[in-house]
């Protein structure tokens, strides 16, 4: 019974099967690991931060706000 098994995952480029054995794991090829790096650096994996903060203060501030109310 052999101890340890090979794990497979998926690509997460191109969803092809990837073994962790592989010498590019977890990615299929070097080719889908500079599309990752890329993908990074092009901010394709950045979460979109709340700059509405300011926005929010500013329209509290309007006193214009109490008018439209009747
Ligand atoms: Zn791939």
């Amino acid at each position: 019974m052999p101890r340890k098994r090979p794990l497979k995952l998926r690509c997460p480029i191109c969803k092809k099967v990837v073994k962790n054995t592989d010498p590019e794991f977890p990615f299929c090829s070097e080719r889908c690991r500079t599309i990752d790096l890329g993908k990074w650096a092009s901010g394709a994996y950045v979460i979109s931060s709340p700059v509405t903060d300011a926005d929010e203060s500013i329209r509290d501030n309007n006193p214009e706000d109490s008018e439209s109310k009747s």
